[in-house]
């Protein structure tokens, strides 16, 4: 397998492509074929000039791609698996806990789907994170857009007219996200609190230079791939408490609170929201999964009876394309090199291979991977 075609993305608020021009050059040079659907740059910033000038040719649509294609590679999960090469291998995000049907469509169509969702969160595979490479880039968004609609600035500034103390900021949650998020209000020069159920964040939080607020859950703790446990109830609330005091006090409060696999726990609610000063500024991030704020939304700004703004915090990583696309085909990159076979020059589907086996979701017309195959 060595024809790629790289499809334009349908959806029209994504803004990302797949793979860049860059990442195409260098694959060419391996012995990949790349066809490119025109305009499946343009809103990254990519003219069809430079995929071409990187060795790729351009095709006015995805059906006529698909004729000879034998990888797939888009970012968001197709409509249908339409016109695709049986024995082909699809690679996108796929959403493969909600989309039981188009599992099921891609096993009878005998295509292999590639869920970029499931790669394993291991060493090895760092590369080509996906999760990690756009919540970084979100985790910045976050604090500019934050930063844009707050009606104080951040850093300090001391004038002959007066001093301005620099803003709050508080982050909940600091994983890539929170971490990527703290650096950059550091960087605005503004006093950054967070907190984290993991214990191992704290020295993580001190090194920004950020304060690590200090709150006794009793016993947290993290899995063995680096995620929080679930909270039980009682501790949840204890957070809650915990942490008001820091919310009324901060003009920007981020939240990132996930937990893998289940619903992220509500750490802000009306109470403390109706405590807060008007004007401070609220993202959830994790408002995707069930949201950290009572009342937040995934697409429109909220403004509570107080005049707290919650401004959406979901995919913020497509405000900035040009990079977020770079950071995702660095990901595509990584794995279409890890699976590159140089003697035969091609792509191969090695399913002993343990990257492979956590995110090839069907093959040979059945769903194989263990956690769907019920579907
Ligand atoms: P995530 O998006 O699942 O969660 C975000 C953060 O929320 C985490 O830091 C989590 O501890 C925190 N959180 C959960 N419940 C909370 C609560 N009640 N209050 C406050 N914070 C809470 O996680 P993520 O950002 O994707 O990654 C978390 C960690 O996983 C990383 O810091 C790293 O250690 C590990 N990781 C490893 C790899 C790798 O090895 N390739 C890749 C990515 C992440």
């Amino acid at each position: 397998m060595k024809k790629v075609l790289v499809c334009k993305e349908t959806i029209e608020a994504e803004t990302r492509v797949a793979l860049i021009p860059d990442d195409i050059k260098r694959l060419t040079g391996m012995g990949f074929e790349f066809t490119v659907v025109s305009g499946a740059g343009l809103k990254s910033g990519i003219a069809d000039s430079e995929y071409e000038a990187a060795g790729a040719k351009i095709v006015k649509s995805e059906e006529e791609g698909l004729k000879d294609a034998e990888i797939i590679v888009r970012i968001l999960k197709p409509a249908s698996t339409k016109g695709m090469n049986p024995g082909s291998l699809h690679l996108s995000y796929l959403d493969p806990f909600n989309e039981k049907a188009l599992l099921r469509e891609f096993a009878s169509s005998n295509v292999q789907a590639v869920s970029l969702e499931m790669i394993p969160r291991t060493t090895l595979a760092q590369k080509m994170d996906v999760q990690s490479s756009q919540t970084s880039l979100a985790g910045y968004v976050a604090v500019l857009n934050a930063a844009a609609r707050q009606t104080k600035i951040l850093p300090m500034m001391v004038t002959p007219a007066g001093t301005i103390n620099p803003a709050r900021v508080f982050i909940i949650g600091v994983g890539v996200a929170g971490l990527q998020a703290i650096a950059t209000a550091k960087r605005l020069g503004a006093r950054v609190d967070a907190f984290d159920t993991r214990p191992v964040v704290e020295e993580q939080v001190k090194s920004l230079g950020a304060n690590f607020v200090k709150i006794d859950l009793g016993e947290m703790g993290q899995t063995e791939q680096g995620y929080a446990k679930e909270l039980t109830p009682e501790q949840v609330e204890k957070q809650r408490e915990g942490q008001a005091k820091v919310c009324e006090k901060s003009d920007i409060i981020i939240t990132t609170a996930k937990v893998f696999g289940r619903k992220a726990p509500v750490l802000i609610k009306k109470d403390v929201l109706d405590r807060m000063r008007p004007g401070t500024i609220v993202v959830d991030m994790a408002v995707s999964t069930g949201g950290n704020v009572e009342g937040s939304s995934p697409d429109r700004e909220v403004v509570t009876d107080n005049g707290v703004i919650i401004l959406p915090g979901d995919m913020l990583e497509r405000q900035v394309p040009r990079d977020a696309s770079k950071m995702l085909s660095g990901n595509i990159y990584a794995f279409l090199t890890h699976f590159y076979n140089k003697e035969s020059k091609e792509f191969e589907v090695r399913l002993e291979d343990e990257i492979m086996k956590g995110c090839l979701i069907t093959k040979d017309g059945a769903i194989i991977h263990e956690r769907f195959k019920e579907a």
